[in-house]
C-alpha cells in the first residue's frame, strides 16, 4: 500500500503480530522512499450498510442489544446473548458477502434465538417481519408447534425399540400420538 507520509507506491513488511484473540494482524512496514515507518491492521471484513447508506463496522455488541430486548422477563443470559451473536456473526461471515443490511442480519438472527427461546423469537420476528395482524403471529406459532412436534417424534423413536410404527407401538389414548392418525 501506499506510503501515508510520501505516497510511495510501495512499502516493506518489517514486523507481523497476530492479535491476542487472533481476529486481527498488526504490520510494522517502512517505506523505501522516506524510510518511515506505519502500522497497517488487516482484518476480515464485515459491514454494514444503513439505511441511510452510512457503513458501519459489524458489531456483536449491536446483535445483542438489538436482541435483549426481545428476550426481556425470558429465561435468557448474557451468556446466551454473547453465544447467540457469536453464532450469527459466524453464519454471516460464512455467506462470504463483506457488505450486509439490516434485513440480511435480521434473518441470520431468526434461526438462533427460535432455538434460544421461542417466545423472544416471536417478539423479534414480529417487528422483523412486520406482522401486522393476529394471523402473522397464528402462522408463525403454528410453525413453532409443527417443528416441536417433528422433534418430539424424532425423540421418541429414539427412546423406543426403534421401530416407526407408532400406531401399534403406542397404542395410547387420546393425545400422545392421536394427532398422526
Ligand atoms: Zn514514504
Amino acid at each position: 500500500m501506499h506510503c501515508p507520509f510520501c505516497r510511495h507506491a510501495d512499502s516493506r513488511v518489517v514486523d507481523s503480530r497476530t492479535s491476542d484473540d487472533g481476529a486481527s494482524i498488526r504490520r510494522r512496514r517502512q517505506c523505501p522512499a522516506c524510510n518511515r515507518r506505519f502500522t497497517t491492521i488487516e482484518t476480515a471484513s464485515l459491514s454494514v450498510v444503513k439505511r441511510s447508506g452510512v457503513t458501519e463496522p459489524f458489531s456483536r455488541e449491536k446483535i445483542v442489544t438489538g436482541v435483549r430486548k426481545a428476550c426481556q422477563g425470558r429465561p435468557v443470559n448474557e451468556d446466551d446473548l454473547a453465544v447467540l451473536a457469536q453464532r450469527v456473526e459466524e453464519s454471516l461471515r460464512a455467506g462470504g458477502s463483506a457488505e450486509l443490511d439490516a434485513y440480511e442480519i435480521g434473518l441470520a438472527i431468526l434461526g438462533p434465538l427460535r432455538e434460544l427461546d421461542e417466545v423472544a423469537y416471536l417478539r423479534f420476528a414480529s417487528v422483523y417481519q412486520a406482522f401486522d395482524s393476529l394471523e402473522d403471529f397464528e402462522a408463525a406459532i403454528n410453525s413453532l408447534r409443527a417443528e416441536r412436534e417433528a422433534r418430539e417424534d424424532a425423540v421418541r423413536e429414539l427412546d423406543g425399540s426403534g421401530t416407526v410404527d407408532h400406531a401399534q407401538e403406542d397404542p395410547a389414548p387420546a393425545g400422545g400420538a392421536s394427532h398422526l392418525a
